[in-house]
């Protein structure tokens, strides 16, 4: 029953002088509709209809036509390789199921036969090797199929053909014998069989039915065939014109993207993103008015910053833009998605609000689009589109653009904020670098210095066992006094670096300044007693002044050490003087003042530096590490005060000024 010779490859060994050529799917279709319609236009009695199709779903495809031409003739056969129910039948007409590995499973054929007409396409698919990676449509692949063969009007062509096309359908369908005869006599078929068998150029005898000449198409026949073709081809036309006008704009959205992208991406200055980005948007969608501006989900208002305008439309830069007054910003933020509204003129919620309204009429707003910047479910900003006037609104590929704008926009303003900050912290981190690197250097000086004055001193005393008493007496104690300083500067550099690592529990109290001020002056008379005579000290703290916040104990500590420091560096004849008063409304000033040797004008600030000391490290004649200011600056500053230092110059006295926060 399997018939493997390809019907093309009969009908083309029987009549040599055909020429094959190649026909794509869609012409197929075309051709083959325009032949059906032959029949379905025609007024021929019982013509012959043979259609072969490759499987049953290209058939399904057609089925409701075949049905349409069985009304008009007895005579149709539907031949299909079948999938689910194509079976061999007769319903409506003829159904020839034949099996998959028949030839007829590659090939497509049409038969149209009648009296005042003739026509055939049979053709084989020329199989191309698919790409498996392409991914375009199933649909466009399917039409852009080939096929080889055959189509003409030539009566005896076809009939060859219905004669091949018959002789297969007898070979499944058996019991059709009788119908197939008719359909025999009355297109003359076994006739041309017979004839062209004893002589090629004896034509067959046309039948009576039969038109006079089947060579030439009969010409109201062929102009009918024609205007139904051309029908098809314009309807295929119109397709193709519609996929590629798809085309062209995805294409136009994809430029227009990669174009704004790319711009965006070149620079890393947010501002010159968004001139980019409204510049690119309005022109591409022939805005007359484009907006693009920073803002937040809760902002008030926006100032309007960049702007793209059409010539004749009224400008809105500089202008303050409500937000929060917006219902249309407040819906396009807490959906985090796009509003558009058409018509301003027929949207409820314009008409029914009076400010958005008078904005709509101010700034002549006929289509209003707006499209949150957005990074992970945060407000960027906004991008707003206005139509103005008679300017026509936006298809809906045209907002997906301005939303596809908008996610590049805002991943872009991310990455320039992100490099910013970024920028800003390695600022940070090379200063802390740069900080960290001279003090290694400082203190590694600060402490050799008292190290090899302990070291010479021990050495000396190890090495000259005849050492006078008195001077061992003098290298001990040199020794013990460095090895004190060493362990102070130890000691005031860990509280330094405490306080500047920012990780300083601070115990914040209510305090009365009177009884700080207290503790600090009796440290400071004990530590000193040991030393040497201390200057006068007076103390004008009130207790009447408001209580303070801070903590305590670093209260008492800064005090100490401004108190210790005016000591220090004053004769016991001067005086030292503690004093505080309000400075203003919501801060204590305290002062510290000394008669004693005073500070340059430009050494004022560079005393609160750290190991800053104006004699040296290696010729202090008043001990100290040079750190104590610097300890100070960090605690009062931790607090929110202030610290500072005033002098009249050298030898004329000092003073030192800080602030504390009233409770
Ligand atoms: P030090 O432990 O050396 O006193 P400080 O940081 O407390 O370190 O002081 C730094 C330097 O500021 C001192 O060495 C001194 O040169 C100067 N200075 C501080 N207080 C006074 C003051 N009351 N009068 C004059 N100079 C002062």
């Amino acid at each position: 029953m399997i018939v493997p010779i390809s019907l093309l490859a009969e009908l083309l060994q029987a009549l040599p002088q055909l020429r094959a050529q190649i026909y794509f799917k869609s012409s197929m279709t075309a051709l083959s509709h325009a032949m059906e319609d032959l029949v379905l236009a025609g007024s021929d009695e019982e013509p012959l209809v043979i259609a072969s199709f490759q499987h049953e779903r290209f058939y399904r495809e057609e089925a409701h036509r075949y049905r349409r031409i069985a009304d008009r003739t007895s005579q149709v056969y539907v031949l299909s390789a079948p999938e689910t129910e194509f079976k061999n039948s007769s319903e409506s007409h003829e159904t020839v199921a034949f099996a998959p590995e028949d030839a007829l499973s590659k090939e497509w054929h049409l038969v149209v036969l009648g009296q005042h007409y003739s026509t055939c396409l049979i053709c084989h698919e020329k199989i191309v090797p698919i790409d498996h990676q392409d991914d375009r449509d199933p649909l466009l692949i399917d039409q852009a199929r080939r096929f080889e063969g055959i189509w003409t009007f030539d009566r005896e062509v076809s009939c060859k053909a219905a004669e091949l096309l018959l002789d297969k359908i007898l070979k499944y369908r058996p019991e059709l014998a009788e119908k197939i005869d008719r359909a025999r006599t009355t297109y003359n078929l076994a006739k041309i069989k017979k004839t062209r068998k004893s002589s090629a150029s004896k034509s067959a005898k046309p039948d009576k039915n039969a038109a006079k000449d089947s060579k030439i198409p009969n010409p109201k026949l062929s102009d009918a065939f024609a205007e139904r073709l051309v029908t098809y081809l314009q309807s295929g036309q119109h397709k193709l014109l519609r996929a590629y006008a798809a085309i062209a704009a995805q294409e136009r959205k994809e430029r227009l993207i990669n174009l704004i992208t790319t711009a965006m991406r070149r620079s890393l200055n947010p501002q010159e993103i968004v001139e980019v980005a409204v510049q690119e948007l309005g022109t591409a969608l022939s805005a007359s008015r484009c907006l693009i501006y920073r803002c937040k989900a809760a902002d008030i208002a926006a100032k309007i910053d960049r702007e793209f305008l059409r010539p004749g439309t009224n400008s809105l830069l500089d202008q303050t833009w409500q937000l929060q007054k917006n219902p249309i910003f407040r819906d396009a933020v807490t959906r985090q998605e796009r509003v558009y509204i058409q018509e301003t003129a027929q949207d409820p919620l314009i008409v029914n609000t009076k400010s958005l309204a008078e904005t709509v009429k101010n700034w002549q707003i006929v289509s209003w689009l707006m499209v949150p910047v957005l990074y992970q479910g945060r407000v960027l900003g906004m991008v707003e589109m206005h139509q103005c006037r008679s300017a026509s609104p936006w298809e809906e590929d045209e907002i997906a653009l301005v939303e596809a704008i908008a996610t590049q926009l805002g991943a872009a303003l991310i990455q320039a904020e992100t490099y910013a900050n970024l920028e800003e912290l390695n600022q940070q981190l090379e200063a802390l670098d740069r900080t960290r690197s001279n003090l290694i250097a400082i203190t590694g000086h600060e402490l050799r210095t008292p190290l090899s004055t302990i070291q010479v001193c021990l050495e000396s005393l190890n090495s000259e066992p005849d050492m006078p008493q008195e001077l061992r007496q003098i290298m001990l104690e040199t020794a013990l006094g460095d090895a004190d300083r060493m362990r102070k500067l130890v000691q005031d550099f860990l509280t330094l670096s405490h306080l500047e690592s920012g990780r300083v529990k601070w115990n914040v109290e209510s305090l009365t300044l009177q009884e700080c001020v207290d503790l600090a002056l009796s440290s400071v008379r004990s530590r000193r007693v040991v030393d040497r005579q201390l200057p006068k000290i007076i103390a004008e703290v009130s207790a009447e002044l408001p209580l303070v916040e801070a903590d305590g104990e670093w209260l008492v500590e800064v005090l100490s050490k401004l108190l210790d420091n005016a000591c220090k560096f004053t004769t016991p004849q001067g005086t030292v003087t503690i004093r505080a008063k309000c400075n203003g409304s919501r801060m204590v000033e305290v002062l510290v003042t000394d008669t004693g040797r005073g500070i340059e004008a430009s050494s004022l600030k560079i005393v609160f530096d750290r190991f800053y000391q104006e004699e040296g490290s290696l010729r202090r004649s008043a001990g100290g590490t040079g750190l104590g200011l610097a300890i100070c600056k960090q605690i009062v500053t931790g607090w929110g005060g202030n610290i500072w230092a005033d002098s009249a110059g050298k030898d004329r006295g000092s003073e030192f000024h800080f602030t504390i926060p009233i409770v």
